[in-house]
């Protein structure tokens, strides 16, 4: 008897998670602009990428099937390898979709990631100063990959890098497991949603960020580290640098292209699963120039910044000042003068019913750096 009854409140309560679960399913969606939302100077990518030539699932002409279902206009492979010199030589427009390959250095301090450089000779050196260095002479540039994670970074003398990871998809699946174990099944039928219920607020990425920034500046990457479930994972964290001229189709000037955006901070970050976040802008105004993100502007007067987030989903934009919010606001056209030296970027947070978390950025901006004129 008292087994029968067990099993009875064992299957009401499977009955009820399912339920539960079914419910929040069929009520999510991606929040999807209008097609008339494009702009030919702004494209869409996914960084950090783990193909067959290290420890990924999938062959990267596979993957760029994959991206090109995702409308994907490119895609940066970094496969382990100091360098990988087989995943790099898989570079090229694969089913529409600019597959670029850098890699994953393992150096002393951590894992580094090397992009835009000419082959080396050799290996590159597992320290890290030494590694930025040649990579620089290779006409490349590093970024700093998932500070936080098993493997950490360890910090030392700021040096050249260009960029740290901001988000880390991987890292946070694999740190926050538990988090998302009421939503594992949705792996199955939904895995974007399930995805999106495993990002954490990149709480200790930001503050180091803002830290390294008052130093020299440094561009935030949020990056997927993407082994397997290529499909969800592209549709998750993005890149959408702005280009000053349409795509070419030459793969080298695309290449190029791409390229001068990410070197020079010129792109935004989003969370396109919880909602497409194309047509953020965020510029300076310096007399007739405008001034895009990753640019250092020096003054001695206050300088306009722009920001425009056009979509017309219910958000809230933060303007952040060497760390602090110096502005919240919900409109989607907002001014502001800047008359104090120092980094600002934006965040922007959803307010519409999604998975994800109310306080995790859906759109991070790269940051406009203003210095004072030296007398
Ligand atoms: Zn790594
Ligand atoms: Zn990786």
């Amino acid at each position: 008897m008292k087994k029968k009854k067990f099993l009875f409140i064992l299957l009401a309560l499977i009955f009820i998670y399912a339920l539960w679960l079914s419910f929040l399913l069929l009520r999510f969606k991606t929040y999807k602009l209008p097609s008339t939302y494009t702009s030919p100077l702004e494209i869409e990518g996914v960084y950090h990428i783990h193909s067959t030539f290290s420890d990924g699932q999938k062959h990267p002409d596979i993957i760029a099937r994959v991206a090109s279902l995702s409308s994907l206009d490119f895609i940066i492979l970094t496969d382990h390898g100091n360098p990988n010199f087989e995943s790099i030589s898989s570079q090229g427009w694969k089913e529409g979709v600019l597959v670029l390959a850098g890699s994953e250095l393992s150096v002393n301090r951590g894992h580094l990631v090397a992009l835009g450089f000419n082959l080396p000779d050799s290996n590159f050196s597992q320290t890290a100063e030494e590694a930025v260095y040649q990579i620089k002479a290779l006409k490349g540039f590093s970024i700093i990959a998932h500070p936080f994670s098993k493997v950490q970074w360890s910090w030392g003398e700021f040096i050249d890098y260009s960029g740290i990871e901001i988000i880390n998809a991987d890292t946070m699946l694999k740190k926050d497991i538990h988090r998302s174990l009421p939503y594992l099944p949705a792996l199955l039928i939904k895995p974007k949603y399930a995805l999106l219920k495993m990002l954490v607020r990149p709480e200790k990425n930001l503050k180091r960020w803002d830290f390294l920034n008052s130093q020299h500046p440094i561009f935030g990457y949020f990056s997927t580290d993407a082994h397997r479930l290529y499909r969800p994972v592209f549709s998750l964290l993005r890149l959408h640098p702005l280009l000053k001229n349409p795509l070419s189709k030459d793969f080298e000037t695309a290449k190029c292209q791409v390229y001068d955006a990410l070197r020079k901070g010129r792109f935004f970050n989003a969370i396109d699963a919880a909602a497409q976040a194309k047509g953020f802008r965020f510029w300076g105004e310096k007399g007739e120039k405008r001034i895009q993100m990753g640019k250092t502007i020096v003054a001695d007067s206050p300088i306009k910044l722009h920001i425009e987030t056009s979509s017309p989903f219910a958000k809230e934009t933060l303007l952040i000042h060497n760390g602090k919010a110096v502005l919240r606001s919900l409109k989607n056209t907002i001014s502001y003068e800047a008359a104090l030296a120092g980094t600002y970027r934006v965040e922007v947070y959803l307010k519409e019913k999604s998975p994800l978390g109310k306080n995790i950025p859906w759109i991070l901006s790269n940051p406009i750096f203003i210095r004072e004129k030296k007398q």
